[in-house]
C-alpha cells in the first residue's frame, strides 16, 4: 500500500460541490427547463434566468485565476460540477464562461471594467466566432477582415455555427488583419451587439437546440479601436491555446449524455416485460448494458486523466484529443444502444433517448472533428505533421 499512487476517489470537497450542484439541478433548474417547450431554443430571458441561478455556485468565474479576480478552481473540480448541470445548459455556461475567462486573462484594464461585471453577474452572454462558411478545420485560412479607419475597426465577413450566437451580447471574433500573412495575420476583436449591430441568422440543426447556433454577418461593422483583444499575430495562438481545455469540457458534456442514456436504460430494463420476464434478464440485453457501462467508464477515466493533467498545469495534447474523440464517438454509440434497449419507444419524442442521441451526434464535430483529434494524436506520437 505504501507505494500506491493512483487514486480513483474524488476529494470530500469535490463530492460536496457535486452534491450541491446536483441539488440545484434537480430542485430548481430541471423543473424550470421541463416547463419550456421541447426542441425550441430557450428565450434569452430564460437563459439569463438560468445563468443567474448558477452564478452563486461560481459557474461564471470558477475557472478564472485568482490573480485575475476569479475563484481559481482547477479544471478537474470545475468539470465535476459541470457534469451535474442539465445538458440543455452546458453549452450556454461553457461557452459564455470561456469568453469571460478570455477577457479576464487577456483583456486590457478598460475591457475588464467594461465587460466583466455583466458577464460575471449573469446579465450578459458571450460567445466565440472562429468558423466561416468556407473555413472550418483549417483555422489559419480565416477570411473575415478588419482594418482600422480612424478610431474604429471596420469588420467584413461571415461567421457560422456559432454557439450562443442567437443570444450573445458580446462576440470574440477572430479576424484577419493582413491576409498576406495567413495564420500570422489573425487577431481577435470583441464586438458588442448593441454598440456595433450585425445580422444574426439562427441555424436549424439535428440536435443541440439550446446551443443557439447562428450565422453572424458583419457588413462594414464599425467597432471601437479599444475592443482589440488579441492583436495581429496572436489570434490563432490564442484560439488554439484554449483547445486542450475546451476538448476536455466537450468530452465531459458527452460523458454526461451517455451516462443519462445508461441510467434511463437501467431503469427501463427492469420495468419492461416481454416473454413474461423483464427484458433486463435477457443475456443479449445485459450485453448491451455491459458494453455501455464499459464505454462510459473508460471515457470518464480518459477524460478525468486529461483534466487532472490540466489541473497540474501539464501539457496534454494527446490526452485531451483522446478524451474528446473517444467521449464524443462513445456518446453516439451509447445513446444509440439506449434507443435499441427501449425498442420503438426509444425513437419517440415521449422518451428522452432520441433527444440524447441527436445531441450526442452534434459533438463529434466542434472543437476539432474526430479526424482532426486523431491527427493531433498522430502528430504528437510520431513527430510527423499530416497538415500545416
Ligand atoms: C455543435 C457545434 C457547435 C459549434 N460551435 C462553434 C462556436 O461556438 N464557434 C465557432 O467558431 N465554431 C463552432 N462550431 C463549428 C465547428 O468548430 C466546425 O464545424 C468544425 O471546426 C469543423 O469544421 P467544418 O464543419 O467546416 O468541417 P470541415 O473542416 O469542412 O471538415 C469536413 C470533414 O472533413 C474532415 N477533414 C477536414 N480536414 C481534414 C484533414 N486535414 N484530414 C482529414 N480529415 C479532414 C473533417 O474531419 C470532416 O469530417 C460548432 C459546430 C458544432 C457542430
Amino acid at each position: 500500500m505504501r507505494w500506491s499512487k493512483m487514486n480513483f476517489d474524488f476529494t470530500e470537497e469535490q463530492n460536496m460541490l457535486k452534491r450541491s450542484v446536483r441539488k440545484l439541478s434537480t430542485e430548481v433548474l430541471e423543473p424550470a427547463i421541463q416547463k419550456q417547450e421541447r426542441d425550441i431554443p430557450f428565450s434569452k430571458n430564460f437563459s439569463l434566468r438560468m445563468l443567474k441561478e448558477l452564478q452563486p455556485y461560481g459557474f461564471l468565474d470558477n475557472t478564472i485565476a485568482e490573480e485575475n479576480g476569479g475563484s481559481g478552481l482547477d479544471p478537474l473540480t470545475y468539470a465535476l460540477m459541470y457534469e451535474e448541470i442539465p445538458i440543455d445548459l452546458k453549452s450556454l455556461v461553457g461557452i459564455s464562461s470561456s469568453f469571460t475567462k478570455g477577457i479576464a486573462n487577456n483583456g486590457t484594464e478598460s475591457q475588464k471594467e467594461r465587460f466583466l461585471p455583466g458577464l460575471l453577474s449573469g446579465d450578459k452572454i458571450g460567445c466565440s466566432a472562429i468558423t466561416e462558411p468556407n473555413v472550418g478545420s483549417n483555422a489559419a485560412m480565416l477570411k473575415t477582415s478588419a482594418y482600422l479607419d480612424g478610431d474604429e475597426w471596420v469588420v467584413n465577413g461571415t461567421k457560422t455555427f456559432i454557439s450562443n450566437g442567437q443570444i450573445a451580447d458580446y462576440v470574440n471574433v477572430v479576424v484577419q488583419f493582413d491576409s498576406s500573412k495567413k495564420g500570422k495575420g489573425l487577431g481577435t476583436l470583441i464586438i458588442e451587439k448593441e454598440e456595433s449591430p450585425f445580422q444574426v441568422k439562427p441555424l436549424q440543426t439535428l440536435g443541440f437546440k439550446n446551443g443557439h447556433l447562428a450565422e453572424l454577418y458583419f457588413d462594414n461593422v464599425r467597432v471601437p479601436k479599444e475592443n482589440l483583444l488579441n492583436p495581429e499575430g496572436t489570434g490563432l495562438k490564442s484560439t488554439l491555446i484554449g483547445f486542450q481545455t475546451y476538448r476536455c469540457f466537450v468530452a465531459t458534456h458527452a460523458n454526461s449524455l451517455a451516462q443519462k442514456a445508461l441510467d434511463y436504460s437501467l431503469e427501463y430494463v427492469k420495468e419492461r416485460e416481454q416473454f413474461g420476464r423483464p427484458i433486463g434478464s435477457f443475456q443479449l440485453v445485459q450485453e448491451m448494458l455491459a458494453d455501455m457501462k464499459t464505454d462510459v467508464d473508460a471515457s470518464k477515466l480518459i477524460t478525468y486523466r486529461a483534466l487532472d493533467m490540466l489541473s497540474k498545469g501539464r501539457r496534454c495534447p494527446v490526452e485531451s484529443s483522446m478524451a474528446k474523440q473517444f467521449a464524443t464517438e462513445m456518446a453516439v454509440r451509447v445513446t444509440s444502444k439506449a434507443i435499441q434497449i427501449h425498442g420503438a419507444y426509444g425513437l419517440t419524442t415521449e422518451f428522452p433517448l432520441e433527444g440524447l442521441f441527436r445531441n450526442a451526434r452534434m459533438l463529434t464535430i466542434p472543437d476539432g472533428t474526430t479526424q482532426i483529434q486523431k491527427m493531433i494524436m498522430g502528430r504528437e506520437l510520431t513527430g510527423l505533421r499530416a497538415f500545416d
